[in-house]
């Protein structure tokens, strides 16, 4: 499955460690409004506390406490000085718009409708209404407005008298307790028989016989052998029914066969042992678990077959998951609806009764009944079709050559149009939407190339006939490797000939990474979610390397180098967890699609590479893991053994036992270096943001430290390498180095420390000479710097002296780093109102990058990286409010608003474009105009985010709310717009509320742990660092479910708040001082 990696390195956004907002709220009512004395650069942080004060400073402690109507109570916040209340925005009478239940209908009423002026309408409506469940309730008007609030019943009888209630009650508790007692007890205790023991047996909740298993995991005496799936999908009532037979192999002597099913109505089930005669079994369901159970009178035998039948009707799922519905406008301007699946981790059961647990491989084969006007497509090419009716017609799809895990099987059914190649013995063929499908060509090349690379890097022939990829209109998973079958959101897979370089560099990357799936994961399977990195790191991990040497020019290299970073990052957290780690429940299973799944596995794996002698260990090892285990399941020493066995040289380290160290223990290591002469020692310790040492101070690593110095220089061949495996390690370097550089390229999963001198030293060998270190190094000074002074290992004079150097500096990764990590500075100071800081930060980042800033060209540009490069710099000087970069963005949208489509944003700089755009009304209006009739789904993409920027209030409401109900802008891009609104201060309050008061539709939409739902939650909560706040976000999750504050995203939203708080004690005196 695709994880976006590129949305959490967008500029600016913040990086979840760093953004703090504190609302000193009584300061802030203070300055905030009525004054305007402050200079020019000052009037951003100004314009934020305006925001502020619409969006926050209204709502008092006690008013906010009250906020969401759907949750308790939160504990009370400090009240902020009232005096200002309610002044800055449209107060509604609490009589004129009660806050109905129904609130978030209410909220959205008509929004659907195509008409913008209505849309307008309701736009203002929505925000009046949010403005009363934002801002206005106090908790005295909600408590008399609110119909949340039980009211007392009329009292219009006289009591009765103490005796007659004395008898009532009496009677009533007598009544009640003969009730309950025959209610409780079982039917049994009344038979001859009596009951059946219940050692081991649980309560299945919803049905009167006792449901034989109570494990998340399937019990292992039954193995499915084949599946025969036959499906009607109903694409006008949005229903379907399926009929379903397994064959099965008895392994372990068993009364009964526990399998899944999620929300299936099942009509019929039958039950055949060998060559006998079916007969009609009854099933028992546990819901909750979602698992269904035959229970046999006679006990199955290790070594039978038998064959469950099972007939069933269901509707089709309105998320996104599952056999899901979803729908599409065509150039006629018809409705056109489609059916699709999309079953990893778990939603196989919501499709079809099946064993769905990776290591449950079987066979299947596909029957989907359909209309003559659609088209059906699965795993497998289509073997025949037969007329059922007149007006049906049956698909058959030839029977599965492989064995797959239950999450593979896919099918579709809708209108589509494909365009096909040949490749060595594979039919290639990308779909889309009939009008979509000159979109297409670019994947068709890209996914060519990619299956006769992979064909030869893994020298296993990719097994199947056909390989489909298919864009679907509503895909919330980015993309899906279904063997032969490849789903994409359409953002992800189509492309026009205009497109840029960078646009077309998202496309290769998800396509790279789901054709590795289709060895590393379908061919090769983890046993269980616990090692579910085999697959994503892996996959994320081939998208970089096939294309850099595919296509060089997609320039990989530094793309990946971020991610890298972004990995650490996360990974330094108290709240991470191991590569491999043990999960079980659905959330748990949920939660491991993150980022050490996919960024730090990817991460690993290149250190693995780089640190074996040649460039082939690694690959061989990997063709005999594959080789080894074809068709199999695996876990992640079967991975380090098979590469452990394949050691070629007697300097290579053993593998295992490196690569344990980093796979089966949390976080990573901080290297520290100190130097006397020619002697330098190396200590490890773990490298964690929040201190646990009483826990984790037993980290150890076995740490390829590579490093090069200046008496020898940049080349590879200088490179040399130190194996730490103990807490601390000495090497020997020529006494006249100057400087010394620790992970070479940063190919190594670790920070490095050089202490003061050390520093020093590479500072200035960089003032000298920039090109002294690869960009890659430098880069990675940079990210390991501002990481240590989040520790408090560096001051933030050390980060500056070390920065001095960037005003020759030229390359797209050094750069983009520091711009990252000095916004984050910038938007921490921008949210805590320090105007006279932020305009010191603001003029600094305008004079170390000025030049750079003003020198980039707004025309096509060709090559990525400066596409790169370019999208950093001008989207933090327009951000910066830099009048150069806004003008020419005004002055470009309105060229491009008034070519009537024949003029051309370059893709790379649609996002800077329409984001200043989105700043005036008249131009925001305009955008949405537009992003009606866009058809490049990338280029509706940067309209989202253009939108999204928006400052203004009511706006942001009407986004956030039709997009969680699909309207005008699919709820597939719900996170992405989190994300971008949260950018701003106003925003960021607002989605915060609107999280909570939207819980349930939100969790509905995106499953709790999945990682669309980390990744709002992360939106949402990153920047706060109040106490006010971290007691808020502690009490919700605390409320919403019982296991809510267990999450791993809580954990983390609550850590990095914590942090937030700490980075400010530790720097904003530093940086008085030094900015
Ligand atoms: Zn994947």
């Amino acid at each position: 499955m695709w994880k976006d990696l590129t949305l959490d390195l967008t500029f600016p956004a913040l990086d979840p460690d760093d953004a703090v907002y504190e609302p000193r709220s009584s300061r802030l009512l203070v300055r905030g409004l009525g004054e305007n004395d402050v200079d020019d650069d000052e009037e951003d942080c100004e314009s934020s506390a305006r925001l502020l004060g619409m969006s926050f400073m209204n709502r008092s402690a006690t008013q906010r406490s009250s906020a969401s109507p759907y949750v308790r109570q939160p504990p009370p916040i400090p009240a902020n000085d009232g005096a200002l209340r309610f002044q800055t925005f449209p107060a509604l009478d609490p009589d004129d718009a009660v806050y109905e239940p129904r609130s978030s209908r209410l909220l959205v009423r008509g929004l659907g409708e195509n008409d913008v002026d209505d849309e307008e309408e309701d736009c203002e409506s929505s925000a009046r209404l949010l403005g009363m469940s934002f801002m206005n309730r106090s908790a005295t008007q909600r408590s008399s407005a609110s119909p949340y609030v039980r009211q007392p019943p009329p009292r219009s009888c006289s009591p009765p008298s103490a005796r007659t209630m004395i008898v009532c009650v009496l009677f009533l508790v007598i009544v009640a307790s003969m009730t309950m007692v025959l209610y409780f007890l079982p039917g049994c205790i009344f038979s001859k028989t009596g009951c059946p023991k219940q050692e081991n047996k649980t309560s299945n909740g919803t049905d009167d016989e006792l449901f034989p298993w109570a494990q998340y995991q399937l019990p292992r005496s039954i193995r499915p052998l084949s599946y025969d799936l036959t499906l009607s999908p109903n694409l006008s009532t949005m229903t379907f029914s399926g009929h379903t037979v397994i064959n099965m192999f008895v392994l372990h002597n068993t009364k009964r066969i526990v399998l899944h099913s999620a929300h299936l109505n099942i009509t019929k089930a039958a039950f055949k042992l060998g060559d006998g005669e079916p007969s009609d079994v009854t099933i028992l369901e546990n819901k909750p678990m979602e698992q269904i159970a035959v229970k046999l009178s006679a006990e199955l035998k290790a070594g039978q077959h038998c064959v469950l039948t099972l007939d069933y009707s269901a509707s089709l799922s309105h998320t996104y998951n599952g056999f899901y519905n979803s729908s599409y406008i065509d150039l006629e301007g018809n409705k056109r609806v489609l059916a699709a699946t999309q079953f990893e981790p778990f939603y196989a059961r919501k499709a079809f009764p099946c064993f769905d647990e990776p290591s449950f491989k079987a066979t299947f084969l596909v029957k989907i009944n359909r209309k003559p006007e659609h088209m059906a497509l699965s795993n497998m090419p289509k073997a025949k079709t037969t007329h059922l009716s007149s007006d049906l017609l049956q698909d058959e799809f030839a029977k599965a050559s492989v064995n797959m895990s239950t999450y593979l099987v896919a099918f579709v059914i809708g209108n589509f149009a494909a365009v096909s190649k040949n490749v060595s013995d594979t039919l290639v063929s990308v779909y889309s939407v009939p009008q979509k499908k000159d979109h297409t060509k670019y994947a068709l090349d890209t996914a060519a190339k990619l299956l006769e690379f992979y064909n030869d890097f893994f020298e296993i022939d990719y097994p199947l006939q056909k390989l489909d990829l298919i864009a679907i209109p509503d895909f919330l998973a980015g993309a899906m490797e279904n063997w032969g079958l490849l789903t994409f959101r359409e953002s992800n897979l189509l492309v026009g000939e205009h497109s840029s370089l960078v646009e077309k560099q998202d496309v290769a990357s998800v396509i790279a990474h789901e054709l590795a799936h289709q060895w590393f994961g379908n061919y090769v399977t983890m046993s269980w979610w616990s090692d579910l990195w085999l697959n994503e790191g892996f996959a994320t991990y081939m998208q970089f390397i096939s294309l850099q040497i595919l296509l060089p020019q997609l320039d990989m290299g530094n793309l990946f180098l971020e991610v890298r970073f972004r990995a650490l990052d996360q990974d330094a957290l108290n709240s991470t967890h191991a590569v491999s780690t043990g999960v079980n429940t659905s959330e748990q299973v949920q939660e491991m699609f993150d980022s050490v799944s996919y960024k730090k596995g990817a991460s690993i794996l290149l250190m693995l590479n780089a640190s074996l002698p040649g460039d082939q260990q690694f690959r061989k090892g990997i063709i005999q893991y594959l080789k080894q285990f074809s068709g199999l399941n695996t876990d992640t020493d079967d991975l380090w053994n098979s590469l452990t066995e394949v050691e070629v040289s007697s300097q290579s380290p053993n593998v295992s036992e490196m690569m344990r160290s980093w796979t089966f223990q949390k976080g990573f290591p901080l290297v520290t270096v100190s130097r006397k002469g020619d002697e330098v020692t190396l200590k490890q310790e773990i490298f964690q943001l929040t201190v646990d040492s009483s826990t984790y101070s037993s980290s150890l690593w076995t740490i390829p430290v590579t490093y090069v110095n200046d008496s020898c220089g940049l080349a590879p061949e200088c490179r040399q390498v130190f194996m730490l495996k103990t807490k601390s390690g000495t090497l020997k370097v020529p006494e006249t180095v100057k400087w010394l550089k620790l992970n070479y390229r940063s190919t190594g999963f670790y920070i490095v420390d050089y202490g003061n001198e050390g520093w020093a030293a590479l500072a200035d060998a960089l003032s000298n000479d920039f090109q002294a270190l690869t960009q890659e190094d430098r880069a990675s000074l940079i990210h390991d710097i501002f990481a240590l002074s989040k520790l408090g290992r560096v001051s933030f004079r050390q980060v500056l002296s070390l920065l001095n150097y960037m005003t020759n500096e030229t390359e797209a990764s050094p750069i983009r780093e520091a711009l990252l990590q000095l916004n984050h500075i910038y938007q921490m100071l921008h949210k805590r109102y320090e105007q006279g800081l932020c305009a010191r930060m603001k003029r600094y980042i305008l004079n170390q990058y000025g030049a750079l800033m003003d020198n980039q060209t707004w025309d096509m540009e060709e090559s990525v990286s400066k596409q790169y490069l370019r999208f950093a710099l001008l989207e933090t000087a327009c951000d910066l409010g830099q009048d150069k970069c806004k003008q020419h963005a005004e002055s470009m949208f309105k060229q491009y608003v008034e070519s009537n489509g024949t003029f051309q944003i370059p893709g790379d700089l649609q996002r800077v474009v329409f984001r200043v755009a989105a700043q005036s009304t008249e131009d925001w209006e305009t955008l949405l105009t537009m992003y009606h009739y866009a058809t490049y789904d990338t280029e509706k993409k940067n309209m989202i985010q253009g939108l999204a920027s928006t400052q203004d209030a009511q706006k942001i409401v009407w986004l956030l709310n039709v997009c969680l109900n699909g309207k005008i802008i699919k709820a597939q891009y719900l996170p992405l717009l989190f994300r971008t609104i949260c950018q701003n201060f106003a925003g960021n309050l607002i989605a915060w509320d609107f999280v909570q008061v939207n819980w349930n539709q939100i969790t509905q939409t995106f499953p709790i742990g999945s990682f669309s739902f980390q990744s709002i939650i992360n939106a949402v909560t990153f920047q706060f660092s109040a106490e006010s706040h971290f007691n808020q976000v502690q009490w919700f999750f605390s409320s919403v479910r019982e296991s809510g504050s267990q999450l791993r995203s809580a954990r983390e939203a609550l850590e990095t708040i914590r942090l937030n708080q700490r980075w400010m004690e530790r720097n904003l005196p530093s940086l008085r001082k030094w900015l």
